[in-house]
């Protein structure tokens, strides 16, 4: 037992759950060394645990997509400025050659221009 404690004094990396056992990786949630059985690998990270594994993908579910929205939500802001103005353009110039400049001052007053 000592022993044990002097290995893992010296080194710093045995498994949390295998004293014995060498770590060889760490988990990039918890920072916790793992040993070759009980590590969990996916997404190209390394978790001492499936629940690490779970956390950081939550985390990462729900710090991306908010980015993703933000951006989405400017972009259909955009779209919808682009739309709007592409209608107006369309109601204004439509509306003048048809009816005339009397309509198209009356359909600037309806947009309040
Ligand atoms: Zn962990
Ligand atoms: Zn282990």
């Amino acid at each position: 037992m000592a022993l044990m404690i002097i290995l893992r004094g010296m080194s710093g990396s045995v498994c949390i759950n295998h004293p014995d056992q060498p770590a060889v990786a760490r988990c990039v949630t918890c920072s916790k060394p793992v040993c070759a059985k009980c590590v969990v690998k996916a997404d190209g990270h390394t978790f001492c645990s499936g629940t690490c594994r779970d956390n950081r993908a939550k985390f990462q579910a729900g710090y991306k997509p908010k980015e993703d929205s933000a951006l989405a939500g400017l972009m259909s802001y955009v779209k919808l400025l682009v739309a709007l103005a592409v209608i107006a353009a369309v109601v204004l110039f439509v509306g003048g050659k048809v009816l005339g400049i009397g309509a198209c001052q009356s359909i600037l007053k309806i947009f309040g221009l």
